[in-house]
């Protein structure tokens, strides 16, 4: 049985999504953060079983083979899924959120419509191609794919149950932090 509440939160990449997490979630530290596997790479920082499960392919094949995951998806060229295992056991004591980008949110929505899909935005377009550009650590090829990606993603948030706009780390997470309070503590 479920004791708490799903949280699925996306974002266009170069939002700031991670920094606005982890204040949400500083802020709240009842909440649970769901651990996806994922075929990429860890980046320096990252740790295994606390950011993500990194597998290989091989692994996440096995983990979809034996229907591991209550969603998953290739994202950039690596798959990334989200056990449901762990997440059952999270939402056995309380309420959790996922950081899952927009198709594995509407995959989790269809098995969970009692979900609460957030979609954090950035101020305007121009601004988050200045973020994605400011990272500076691609070519322009890469850029282009990035800016498809991230204007794709910004379609999709008509779809979700809120819309936060990401102009200050600190509004962003307490505007979210209010969705949660409603959502979670009635
Ligand atoms: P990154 O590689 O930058 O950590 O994540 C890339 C994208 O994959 C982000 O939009 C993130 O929200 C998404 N993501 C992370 N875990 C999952 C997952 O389990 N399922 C899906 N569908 N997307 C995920």
């Amino acid at each position: 049985m479920s004791k708490g509440k799903l949280f699925v939160i996306s974002g266009a990449s170069g939002v700031g999504k991670s920094t606005v997490l982890a204040e949400v979630m500083a802020k709240r530290k009842d909440l649970k953060f769901s651990v996806s596997a994922t075929t990429r790479k860890p980046r320096p920082g990252e740790i295994d079983g606390v950011h993500y499960y990194f597998v290989t392919r091989e692994q996440f094949q096995g983990m979809i083979d034996r229907d591991e995951f209550i969603e998953y998806d290739v994202h950039m060229g690596n798959c990334y899924g989200t056990p449901i295992g762990q997440l059952e056991e999270k939402l056995a004591s309380g309420s959790v959120i996922l950081d899952i980008e927009p198709v594995g949110a509407f995959n989790v929505q269809a098995k969970r419509p009692d979900a609460v899909l957030i979609f954090i935005a950035p101020p305007s377009r121009e601004e988050l191609e200045q973020r994605l550009r400011g990272r500076g650590d691609t070519s322009e090829e890469q850029m282009c794919i990035r800016l498809d990606r991230a204007n794709w993603e910004m379609e999709q948030a008509k779809r979700y149950d809120h819309i936060v706009i990401n102009e200050q780390v600190e509004t962003c997470a307490q505007k979210i932090l209010h969705i949660i309070a409603e959502q979670a503590d009635k």
